[in-house]
């Protein structure tokens, strides 16, 4: 895999990244993504993507439904 950005290699590994996902920030550890190793860019696949923005959504809804004044400002995701 090459990166978009730069052309570089891009090797698999396990981040930890801070992403705001649907007006919530989520911290996640050891998650695993594609990183450049000539930039540093790091690309999380599109399933993985698209199931995160899905849990911060939900997360939102479910504080709206519960009558809480704010959504969650941070959730700490911790994969081992
Ligand atoms: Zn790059």
């Amino acid at each position: 895999m090459t990166c978009v950005e730069c052309g570089g290699e891009m090797e698999h590994r396990h981040v930890t990244t801070e992403e705001p996902l649907g007006g919530v920030r989520l911290r996640m550890e050891n998650l695993p993504a594609w990183v450049c190793t000539r930039c540093g860019r790091r690309e999380v696949s599109g399933p993985v993507l698209v199931a995160l923005e899905a849990l911060a959504d939900a997360l939102a809804a479910e504080a709206q439904l519960g009558g809480l004044a704010r959504a969650p400002q941070s959730i700490r995701l911790a994969t081992r």
